[in-house]
């Protein structure tokens, strides 16, 4: 898997987790599990938005907000300026965000400078392990992971220092940015846990050790304000899942502070699976505001450039032109192809699957983002196909027109539209390919992984029967 994907898995499933989990916060274990017994893919998703801040579905609390302000600040620094996050934090508390933790609160509020205000609170209190500086530490996880264990354990530290006095959640972040950077370069995590001990401060390493192990698991119901529990659970819940999903479903179902262990098990679970291993019906809606910083409402396209220029790579912007539109026209029955801008300006009520970027968002109600590459670089090409498959099939099922898109409206489109064909109606990957291309003239046939998929699709359907 290219390490982009993994990098904006990262950030996207970080976002993913706190938004997915803020309407359960504080609630009791396997209340999820118990709303949605199973993957809710039609118009209305486990994102569901609601809780004691009534939030919209998707949107995403102080853990995300706090986790854009050190993700701009480094790149627009160009590396840790601790004093610009710290002004950058001090704003956001100023304009009095919905949710705020407690000692993250104490020490903005103390009107103390940058480099004294969490030291004073620590010295005063003797209380500051929370796990508020561990929930936002992703991006910065991305950003130094290039620059090896000591750079990025170093800036972890800091980083949670500006308002954890406690070194104890510096150490606790310090062993997320290496697992989060052992995963990124492809590796295993779990298999790191050992060395990431290593890397802990002699008399905290015991404490982590504990909750770290293989055999360990968190008592549901438990308190888990602070930072051990919090990355204990998320490192728990990568242990027993085995995919994105079922990771944050684990974490949420264990109840209490449901939003931050999700952003935390999220960031880790989405550097593991990768962008394509988050589900479009979570990604496409994640977003959200930060106090303070302007009215911009950050998006998943945000959020993956943001990836991609703390993980070093250009922040570029993305302007698909001008193109003639083609579409929408339905290929198949309640399913319709167009490309980008036929899409853009179709009627409202489409249920629009987009497989390309786009520019601008789009303004439809019922809108699902999948990135489908239309090259050989998509590591997980079955498993986004499926996730596709799977949301148009419950879609279907509700009675929505769903309009499938890409730039062109030809290759990843044609994938799309064949694919239905293969596993809805039994065809052959070639009677599939006959029929769209006898319906859908723009059609484009040039991609082999395409193909290659089409024939393993073709192939898992016949032995499900
Ligand atoms: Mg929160």
């Amino acid at each position: 898997m290219h390490r982009s994907h993994r990098a904006a898995g990262a950030l996207v499933g970080s976002a993913v987790g706190d938004a997915l989990g803020a309407p359960f916060e504080f609630g009791p274990p396997g209340r999820f599990s118990a709303r949605f017994p199973t993957p809710a893919r039609g118009a209305h998703t486990e994102m569901c938005g609601g809780g004691a801040l009534d939030r919209e579905p998707g949107e995403f609390t102080d853990d995300t907000q706090m986790a854009l302000l050190v993700a701009t600040s480094l790149v627009e620094r160009g590396g840790l300026d601790e004093a610009d996050l710290f002004a950058r934090f001090l704003r956001w508390a100023d304009a009095d965000p919905p949710d705020i933790g407690s000692q993250t609160r104490a020490v903005l509020r103390s009107g103390l400078p940058w480099d004294t205000a969490a030291a004073e609170h620590f010295r005063r209190t003797g209380r500051a392990a929370g796990n508020g500086s561990l929930m936002r530490t992703t991006p910065a996880a991305v950003r130094f992971a290039r620059e090896g264990r000591e750079v990025t354990t170093d800036a972890a530290r800091r980083i949670s220092a500006l308002t954890h006095g406690d070194p104890a959640a510096g150490e606790g972040c310090a062993v997320l940015h290496e697992l989060v950077r052992v995963a990124l370069d492809g590796g295993d995590p779990l298999a790191a846990v050992p060395s990431a001990l290593e890397a802990v401060a002699g008399e905290h390493r015991e404490r982590y050790a504990a909750v770290l192990a293989p055999d360990w698991a968190p008592e549901p119901g438990t308190p888990d304000g602070a930072v051990w529990p919090t990355l204990g659970k998320a490192v728990w819940a990568l242990r027993h899942g085995t995919s994105f999903a079922e990771v944050l479903r684990l974490v949420i179902d264990l109840g209490g502070d449901t939003d931050t262990v999700a952003a935390v098990a999220g960031g880790l679970a989405g550097a593991v699976y990768g962008m394509g291993g988050i589900p479009m019906r979570w990604a496409s809606v994640v977003h959200g505001r930060v106090p303070g910083h302007g009215e911009r409402v950050w998006r998943l396209a945000d959020l993956q450039q943001l990836a991609a220029a703390l993980d070093g790579g250009a922040q570029q912007s993305y302007d698909p032109g001008v193109i003639p539109r083609i579409g929408p026209q339905e290929v198949l029955p309640g399913i319709w192809a167009g490309n980008l801008d036929g899409a853009r300006y179709s009627e409202q009520d489409f249920a629009v699957i987009s497989l390309c970027r786009l520019g601008e968002p789009f303004s439809h109600a019922l809108h699902r983002m999948a990135y489908i590459a239309d090259s050989d670089h998509n590591a997980d090409l079955d498993v986004m196909l499926a996730d596709v498959l799977d949301d148009m099939a419950a879609l279907r099922a509700e009675g929505h027109r769903l309009l499938v898109h890409c730039h062109g409206g030809a290759s990843r489109t044609g994938l799309v539209l064949r694919a239905w064909l293969v596993r809805e109606e039994g065809m052959s990957p070639q009677a599939a390919t006959a029929y769209v291309a006898e319906r859908w003239p723009h059609l484009g046939l040039w991609n082999d992984s395409f193909t290659a998929a089409l024939s393993r699709l073709a192939t898992r359907s016949r032995s499900s029967g």
